[in-house]
């Protein structure tokens, strides 16, 4: 299965996107609350984190490589295509 198969699909298209390796820490959202957003589904036991929009700037672009840097559960990605 691709790392694209296996991503949430909350995930906004893009280069970046959030694989279901995620723990729900939130660390992402807090470093980069641009793009990362906590989803807060009551349904969900642990509330995993999703890509909400794309970096449109160099510094959002630098959060993003910041948040996939630090994430305990290597869960963040960016595969350099569009969609
Ligand atoms: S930092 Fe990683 S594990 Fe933590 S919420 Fe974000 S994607 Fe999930």
């Amino acid at each position: 299965m691709s790392e694209r198969n296996d991503q949430f699909a909350e995930n906004v298209a893009g280069k970046y996107f959030i694989t279901k390796s995620c723990i729900g820490c939130t660390l992402c959202s807090v470093i980069d609350p641009a793009n990362f957003m906590e989803n807060t589904d009551e349904a969900l036991a642990v509330g995993n984190c999703y890509v909400y929009k794309q970096p449109e700037t160099e510094a959002e672009e630098l959060l993003c490589e910041e948040a996939m840097d630090v994430c305990p559960a290597d869960a963040i990605r960016n595969n350099g295509t569009s969609n």
